[in-house]
């Protein structure tokens, strides 16, 4: 790479086109590996759609789905394309390094989940197998911004960037870190809860449920445009 760079090329076009080459690497192996996945567990899952008033009553009609057991695998769903504004997000993410939430999961064991379906929706959030009662950390440091039990995603936590840019969204949870509460600030890596099966993971899937969602100007929590974790965390 360096050496097709000339002297005088500004360091700005450098990094830029460094970024440039890593997205659409980042898309060649999204769009090669999405042929190849099932779904890895039985499940549909809340998405953070509005609760009436937002006080953490389970009023969205989304989340009251019932749970689907799938007897033979989905066929496979093409990749979502990825547009230039999902790109650069993933791009800015990357660069925040965020931390594995899941301990013992390693990079290159992740797997696409985001554009399998579940049910009638699509999954849009990565799942990360782990046994039952393994540490949940936080990606990175923000604030827990609610912690919610839903029909879907079980114990759930929302925790906002320190921008407020996006929301990283942990569910399934087995339960909390003692003392956590909502207002709280964390930093990355801080263990925020247990790898679980509650909501409508199946029992002998423990596994974490991870979305991140670009939240729109009124912050709420309850809404936001997915974003693949997966081309987040993932190795490349
Ligand atoms: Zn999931």
């Amino acid at each position: 790479m360096r050496s097709d760079v000339t002297h005088d090329t500004p360091l700005a076009f450098t990094v830029a086109m460094s970024f440039l080459m890593g997205v659409v690497t980042t898309i060649a192996v999204y769009s090669l590996r999405a042929d190849k996945l099932a779904p890895d567990v039985s499940e549909i899952h809340a998405s953070p759609v509005a609760a009436s008033d937002g006080s953490g009553t389970d009023a969205a009609s989304a989340k009251d789905q019932p749970d689907v057991t799938p007897k033979e695998p989905a066929a496979a769903v093409p990749a979502a394309p990825v547009s230039p504004t999902e790109a650069g997000e993933i791009v800015a993410l990357r660069g925040r390094e965020l931390k594995l939430p899941v301990d013992g999961v390693d990079r290159k064991d992740l797997r696409n989940t985001f554009a399998e379906s579940r049910g009638s929706r699509t999954h849009e959030a990565l799942d990360i197998l782990a046994p039952r009662g393994t540490k949940v950390r936080a990606v990175e440091d923000g604030r827990i911004q609610k912690l919610f039990t839903s029909k879907a995603g079980g114990l759930t936590i929302y925790e906002f960037d320190p921008t407020q840019t996006f929301t990283y969204y942990y569910a399934h949870l087995d339960r909390y870190e003692s003392g956590l509460q909502e207002g709280q600030m964390v930093k990355r890596g801080d263990v925020i809860g247990y790898v679980g099966s509650t909501g409508n993971a199946s029992p002998d899937a423990p596994h974490l449920h991870f979305a991140i969602f670009r939240l729109g100007p009124e912050k709420q929590w309850w809404k936001g445009e997915p974003i693949n974790p997966y081309l987040v965390l993932s190795e490349q």
